[in-house]
């Protein structure tokens, strides 16, 4: 999203902190509930934020989850970059995962 003096702002931004201006509404609204994105059966590679937001917990959780090997590896993506790695998640996958586990998944582990 960029706002009109040309200053790119995060979608959840209201103002743009460069101008002071209200943020454009955006067009093509991103999915961000779980419906929405099993309707479309779309496989979004989502960010942890992206994913933990999906899934109802904190990202700390979905970290934890991952690092216990208690998320299924295809859940994941692991990018090796220069500087650190990045992670993506499949939200398809998360969904079929978190419809296998029993009781709220805050309370795992
Ligand atoms: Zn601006």
């Amino acid at each position: 999203m960029q706002c009109k003096c040309g200053n790119e702002l995060p979608e959840e931004f209201r103002f743009c902190p460069a101008c002071g201006k209200p943020a454009p509404k955006p067009q093509n609204p991103v999915p961000r509930i779980a419906d929405e994105l099993e309707i479309k059966q779309v496989d979004p590679m989502l960010s942890p934020v992206e994913a933990a937001r999906l899934l109802k917990i904190s990202r700390w959780k979905l970290d934890e989850l991952r690092i216990q090997k208690k998320l299924p590896p295809n859940c994941y993506v692991i990018i090796s970059g220069k500087k650190k790695k990045t992670i993506r998640y499949r939200a398809k996958e998360l969904l079929n995962w978190a419809g296998t586990v029993e009781g709220p998944l805050t309370t795992a582990g």
